[in-house]
């Protein structure tokens, strides 16, 4: 046997899988499917929860990269599922496509974005997951199907967020659009007047964000919009935004009770600021703070009601977090599982400093995001359990059988899949 250790891009989970496999071909993928009996995919690993923690074989697309075939006419292109989106550009660029809509950072990959149901913000726009047109899944038995509204439609409508447990994704159709460029603005914005505002707001910008601290009265609005203007590309600002978040995280780590201090600081470091650049250059920003977040998406009618109450709540917390609270849109889908089925949503993200035990905040909040009727972030920490789950997913039993029909012998699930899918 020869173990190696994995761990997740917090550090958080980790898990020793007795092989880390990663195919050169397809032919290969198969045998791998055929011969092992417990197999869990692994993307970029930037997921928070347990969900490619295995001790048995470990499997990584990353040799499964780039782009397959394009569809000029309809803006679409069929893509190796590893594929990173820090990497799509370079096949994108030439064909004059880009991703309709991205989150805050490029790191994951295409699969694992979609397999989690990974979005960004604006009242318009899908997660990842519903600009997917069509994928081909290898299933247990070895057979590669493929799925679209046309073929296989059932597997269509579950597999887009199936969280590895249906199948191995091996390509993926994306839905794009021809190459934009898009304006940032930052700005920071008194809370008041952003609760006057954003039912307004929303509707004015492609994409609008703000990051909300429990203790100031101002928080950081973030908004893009497409544009034809000249590129002003992103500068680097010294200090850092990163070495700032750094130090105020280690502080308010050991010394709580400067954090509502800290936080009011913030008008002095944040300045307006405006950049133009393309599209896959303006939506992710670095991460290099490490952090795990709890996120819930909440049916958007009470999506203000329940960040007011979040934010109620963190200020008195026992266990303080220097990190914003991140506020967010999506718009529902027909995906069987993503939280954004049948539900245009609000999406709340909490965060706490790496080096902090999250849960000891998380325990907290999470009541709030459950009480609002918010459905988790498959890729980020919480503690539902099946039966929770199960009431706030119309599809839950219909997913529940198709999974069991395609890997009646369980090949695709680890022990934290098995407890939340199998205890319904
Ligand atoms: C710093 C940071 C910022 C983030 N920002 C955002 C954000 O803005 N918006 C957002 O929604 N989320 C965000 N996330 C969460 C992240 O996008 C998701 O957790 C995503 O799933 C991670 O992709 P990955 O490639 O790392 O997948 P992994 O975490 O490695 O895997 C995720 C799931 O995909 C499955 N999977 C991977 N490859 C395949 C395949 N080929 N076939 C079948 N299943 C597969 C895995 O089995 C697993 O169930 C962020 C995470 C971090 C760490």
């Amino acid at each position: 046997m020869n173990q190696q250790k994995w761990s997740n891009w917090s550090g958080y989970q980790q898990s020793q899988p007795e092989h880390i496999l990663k195919p050169n071909s397809i032919e290969e993928l198969k045998s791998i499917v055929q011969n092992q009996s417990k197999i869990r995919v692994v993307g970029a690993g930037h997921s928070f929860t347990p969900l490619v923690c295995t001790d048995a074989t470990l499997l990584s697309l990353d040799n499964f990269s780039g782009v397959d075939s394009i569809n000029v006419d309809v803006a679409q292109a069929n893509i190796w599922s590893g594929t990173r989106l820090f990497n799509l550009d370079q096949y994108l660029e030439p064909i004059q496509q880009a991703l309709m809509q991205q989150g805050d950072i490029d790191q994951q990959s295409l699969a694992g974005a979609v397999s989690t149901g990974t979005h960004g913000t604006g009242v318009d726009l899908h997660c990842i997951s519903g600009y997917v047109e069509a994928f081909e899944l290898l299933t247990a038995s070895g057979e590669i199907l493929s799925c679209s509204r046309q073929e296989n439609t059932t597997l269509f409508e579950a597999g887009r967020v199936s969280l590895g447990s249906l199948g191995i994704l091996t390509k993926i159709t994306m839905q794009n659009k021809p190459r934009y460029k898009l304006k940032e603005h930052v700005r920071l914005c008194s809370v008041k007047e952003f609760f006057e505002n954003i039912d307004l707001w929303k509707t004015q910008h492609r994409h609008i964000e703000c990051f909300v601290f429990s203790h100031a009265d101002q928080l950081i609005l973030k908004t893009l919009d497409i544009t034809d203007e000249d590129i002003q590309p992103r500068k680097s600002s010294w200090p850092s935004e990163d070495a700032l978040l750094s130090m105020c995280c280690g502080l308010t780590r050991s010394f709580p009770a400067m954090n509502p201090k800290l936080q009011k600081l913030l008008s002095v470091f944040v300045k307006p600021t405006t950049f133009v650049d393309w599209s896959s250059q303006i939506f992710p920003t670095p991460r290099e703070t490490k952090f795990n977040e709890m996120e819930y998406q909440i049916p958007v009618e009470s999506g203000i009601a329940c960040l007011q109450e979040v934010l109620a709540k963190l200020k008195h917390a026992k266990a303080q977090t220097f990190f914003p609270v991140e506020f967010r849109f999506v718009k529902g889908d027909d995906i069987w599982l993503s939280p954004f089925y049948q539900q245009d949503s609000i999406s709340i993200s909490v965060h706490q400093y790496y080096k902090q035990a999250p849960r000891l905040l998380f325990d907290e909040i999470e009541p709030i995001l459950q009480h609002y009727q918010g459905r988790p972030h498959w890729g980020k920490m919480h503690n539902m359990t099946a039966m929770q789950l199960k009431a706030l997913y119309p599809k839950w039993d219909d997913f529940m059988q198709l999974r069991a029909q395609l890997d009646p012998t369980q090949k695709f699930l680890n022990p934290y899949l098995e407890k939340l899918f199998l205890d319904s």
